[in-house]
C-alpha cells in the first residue's frame, strides 16, 4: 500500500497505516469510534448530525460528487417500514483502486461512518457490496465486522445507547455495471445486475423497494473525521464547495503509483510530485483525471489545474472517482482509446440499444483505425455515434463509453488523422 508522509499535506483516512494496524484496537488507539460514541452518548439529534455533514462540504467520492449531507437529508426518516443503508465498494473502474485499500487497511473507519449515517437517517440495516474480484479484502472486512460486533460498535444498543444497526458484507460478482447504484441493488436482491429506470430514485424506492441511501466507501470512511474535527474545519481543509481530503489513485507512467490522500484543491503538479514525478523522466502527454470514463486532458492543461471537482470541471473533465491515469509522450492515443472502448463494449449490460450496439461500433471503428484500416470520415462517424449514445441510455455507462471518444479526438485529433492517413502510429515507439 501507499501512504502519504508529507509535512505539509496530512492525510486523514490513510494516516499512519502500515498495513498491519487495521484491527479495532489499532483504530481505537488512533481515536476511532470516538465520533460515534460521542454522537450516541450526547444524544446529538439526527438533524444536527446531518447539518454538521452539510457544513463539511463533503461530496460523494464515488464519481458524481453529490453533496453527502444533502443526500442524507433526502431519506424519509419517518418512513414506517424498513429502510436500508448501502455502501458501494464495487470498485471496477479502470484506474481506481482506493476503496479496496480502505477496507484492507482501515475498515473500521468505513464501519464507523456507516453507523453514524444509519443513526442520522434512522436506519437499522446496512450492507457493504464488495467487488467480486477482490477476495482477501472481502475476508478482511468480514473480520473487521466481527470485531465491531464483539466491541458493541455494531448490533443492538450500540455503545450502551438505544441505537441498533446490523451491518453485513455482500460479495458481488465482478461486473463493472454493478457499481451503478441501481444495478448494485438488483444484484444485492439476488437478481441480474442491470440498472433500473429512474425515477424512482433509491431514496424512495431502493433495496427491496424500500427507501435506501447509497454512498461510496471513501465517503463513509471520511464521515468519522468530519465529526472528529467539526464540519467547518473539515471543509476548510479543501476549497469552498470542495471540503476535506480526497484519495487519488495515481497510475500509469508515474514513478511511484499508489494511493495519495491530499486536500481537495491541491495542484495536480504537487500530486504528481508526490507520486515520484514522471517515470524515467519522460514528458507528460495526457491525463485522465477521474477514472477511465472521464474525458482525457492534455498534460499541459493538467499541470495548470487543481485537483478538486470545480477546477477539473472548468478544465473540461470530471474528478470522478479520483483515479488519475497519467500517460507519457510514448503513449499512442489511438491504442489507449482502443483499450478503453473494448472495456465499455465488454461491460455494457445490453439492456438499451444505443449502449449495446453503439459501444460495439465504437470499439470496432477504433480497432480498424489502430490496425491501419481507418477511413477518411471515421472521426466524424465516431463523434456521431458518441452523440447518439450520450444522454440516451438508462444509465451512465453509455456516457462513460462516449465521453473518452469525444475527448480523445478533440485533444489528439492529429494522431488519429495520422493513423488513418499513414496506416501506422505517429508516436515513434509504436512505429
Ligand atoms: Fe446497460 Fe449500457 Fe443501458 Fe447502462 S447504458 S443500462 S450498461 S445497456
Amino acid at each position: 500500500m501507499t501512504s502519504l508522509h508529507n509535512r505539509h499535506i496530512k492525510p486523514l483516512i490513510l494516516a499512519g497505516l502500515d498495513g498491519k494496524n487495521w484491527h479495532l484496537e489499532d483504530y481505537v488507539a488512533r481515536g476511532g469510534y470516538e465520533s460515534l460514541k460521542r454522537i450516541l452518548n450526547e444524544k446529538i439529534p439526527p438533524e444536527q448530525v446531518i447539518a454538521e455533514l452539510k457544513a463539511s462540504s463533503l461530496r460523494g467520492r464515488g464519481g458524481a460528487g453529490f453533496p453527502t449531507g444533502l443526500k442524507w437529508s433526502f431519506m424519509p426518516r419517518q418512513f414506517p417500514g424498513q429502510k436500508y443503508l448501502v455502501c458501494n465498494t464495487d470498485e471496477g473502474e479502470p484506474g481506481t483502486f482506493k476503496d479496496r485499500d480502505i477496507i484492507r487497511y482501515n475498515p473500521h473507519a468505513l464501519i464507523e461512518g456507516m453507523a453514524i449515517g444509519a443513526y442520522a437517517m434512522g436506519i437499522t440495516v446496512g450492507y457493504n457490496y464488495i467487488h467480486g474480484e477482490i477476495f482477501a479484502d472481502y475476508d478482511r472486512f468480514e473480520e473487521a465486522l466481527e470485531e465491531a460486533r464483539a466491541a458493541n460498535m455494531l448490533g443492538d444498543k450500540i455503545a450502551g445507547s438505544e441505537f441498533n444497526f446490523q451491518l453485513h458484507a455482500f460479495h458481488g460478482y465482478g461486473a463493472y455495471i454493478c457499481g451503478e447504484e441501481t444495478a448494485l441493488l438488483e444484484s444485492l436482491e439476488g437478481k441480474k445486475g442491470q440498472p433500473r429506470f429512474k425515477p424512482p430514485f433509491p431514496a424512495s424506492f431502493g433495496l427491496y423497494g424500500k427507501p435506501t441511501t447509497i454512498n461510496n466507501t471513501e465517503t463513509f470512511a471520511a464521515v468519522p473525521f468530519v465529526f472528529a474535527m467539526g464540519g467547518e474545519k473539515y471543509a476548510a481543509l479543501g476549497k469552498p464547495n470542495n471540503g476535506g481530503t480526497k484519495i487519488f489513485s495515481m497510475s500509469g507512467d508515474v514513478a511511484k503509483p499508489g494511493n495519495y490522500e491530499v486536500p481537495l484543491g491541491t495542484p495536480f503538479a504537487t500530486l504528481l510530485e508526490l507520486a515520484g514525478g514522471m517515470r524515467d523522466g519522460k514528458k507528460i502527454k495526457a491525463v485522465i483525471p477521474g477514472g477511465s470514463s472521464m474525458p482525457v486532458l492534455t498534460g499541459d492543461v493538467m499541470m495548470a489545474t487543481d485537483m478538486d471537482y470545480d477546477s477539473i470541471a472548468k478544465a473540461g473533465s470530471m474528478l470522478g472517482s479520483g483515479a488519475v491515469i497519467v500517460m507519457d509522450e510514448t503513449r499512442c492515443m489511438v491504442k489507449s482509446l482502443l483499450r478503453l472502448s473494448y472495456f465499455y463494449f465488454e461491460e455494457s449490460c445490453g439492456q438499451c440499444t444505443p449502449c449495446r450496439e453503439g459501444t460495439g461500433w465504437l470499439y470496432r471503428m477504433v480497432h480498424r483505425i489502430e490496425h491501419g484500416h481507418g477511413r477518411a470520415d471515421d472521426l466524424d462517424m465516431l463523434n456521431s455515434i458518441a452523440d447518439n449514445i450520450q444522454g440516451k441510455t438508462i444509465c451512465a455507462l453509455g456516457d462513460a463509453a462516449a465521453m473518452p471518444v469525444r475527448a480523445m479526438i478533440k485533444n489528439f485529433r492529429e494522431e488519429f488523422e495520422y493513423h488513418i492517413e499513414h496506416k501506422h502510429c505517429l508516436v515513434p515507439t509504436y512505429m
